[in-house]
């Protein structure tokens, strides 16, 4: 995609955190986030590549998340039906909540970058802020309709179309291939 690197890896948590940790149907299937124990390993491997640094999320932090992950998903569901304008104002209502700033930071021998980080400075603060600029950044672009919810009968999971010319619909190979196989099995019914 056109984006930084940066933006990419934020944007993808996004995704991960929405498929995660909101309930409703994935892969034809209906699906509950996981909770306690489970919840916090779940958001722990949901926000690892864009980690600098391996961590575990806390239970706490993992369910304050979960209401993040929620606002999130309404901007995704917004750009798939077409409304930009309420995914932009979902957003900036998400940028304002979690005081997303940006902060030049250096480590690990990288040179400087951009990084958001959110109130009270804990890790789940910090991660919802960098989504919020993560989608803020993508609404912004000539790619802001990115953002997809998957088309594919009973799931519900979201992704963000990297593809060249954007005609992705679906959140995974498997809702796709179940979509060939039903329009296959249709055609010579
Ligand atoms: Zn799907």
């Amino acid at each position: 995609m056109n984006f930084n690197s940066h933006t990419d890896v934020v944007v993808a948590v996004a995704v991960a955190l929405v498929n995660t940790l909101t309930a409703g149907e994935s892969r034809g299937r209906p699906y509950a986030p996981p909770s306690g124990e489970e919840r916090a390993a779940a958001v722990t491997r949901a926000v690892a590549p864009g980690a600098s640094r391996s961590y575990e999320v806390s239970a706490e932090q993992a369910d304050e998340l979960a209401g993040v992950a929620e606002a999130l998903r309404t901007v995704f569901e917004s750009v798939a039906a077409g409304d930009i304008d309420a995914a932009a104002h979902h957003t900036n209502r998400l940028l304002a909540e979690t005081d997303a700033r940006p902060h030049l930071d250096r480590h690990d021998g990288e040179p400087w970058h951009v990084h958001f980080h959110g109130r009270g400075g804990t890790l789940a603060g910090d991660w919802a802020a960098s989504c919020a600029t993560g989608l803020a950044v993508v609404l912004g672009s000539e790619l802001y309709d990115r953002l997809g919810v998957c088309t594919a009968p009973h799931c519900d999971r979201v992704y963000v179309d990297t593809s060249r010319n954007g005609t992705r619909r679906f959140c995974s190979t498997p809702c796709q291939n179940r979509v060939k196989t039903a329009a296959f099995r249709a055609r010579n019914a």
